[in-house]
């Protein structure tokens, strides 16, 4: 995968399904769901339907379905890594450059975690009773 799953998470969440198919779709509320007419096959009476608690859709006419990713690849007609792009950029979030940004992200996460360990290891040694002289030393200054 091109994106960490964190980011393409964050990219679903900010996504709203009936919002983004709302801007392609005029949907009805029906209930708890919203119904329109399918932009996938042509029909009169509306069989498509978006299911906001679990940020889905279905089209009982056709059985396109799927979530906010699915439709935007269908609908724009593009892969998936395309689709989580034109989906971040709606959300105005940042899209991660390229493997590079990844590798770096990943690095200054874990050195952060052990400037913490660090951190953590040296207070032990400064409380613990063979840091007495340490502490000292500290308090003198
Ligand atoms: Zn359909």
């Amino acid at each position: 995968m091109k994106y960490p799953r964190e980011w393409i998470d964050s990219v679903r969440e900010r996504s709203d399904i009936v919002e983004l198919i709302g801007s392609y779709v005029t949907l009805r509320r029906a209930g708890s769901n919203y119904t329109g007419l399918c932009p996938f096959h042509s029909e009169r009476t509306p069989s498509f339907t978006v299911f906001p608690d679990t940020q889905s859709f279905f089209c009982f006419g056709c059985e396109a379905g799927g979530d906010a990713f699915t439709f935007v690849m269908r609908s724009e007609n593009l892969e998936y890594p395309e689709a989580v792009e034109f989906l971040a950029k709606r959300a105005g979030l940042e899209v991660p450059e390229d493997e590079e940004y990844r590798a770096q992200y990943e690095r200054t996460e874990r050195l952060y975690a052990l400037c913490k360990d660090a951190a953590r290891w040296f207070r032990k040694q400064l409380l613990a009773d063979c840091g007495r002289e340490a502490r000292d030393y500290i308090v003198k200054r």
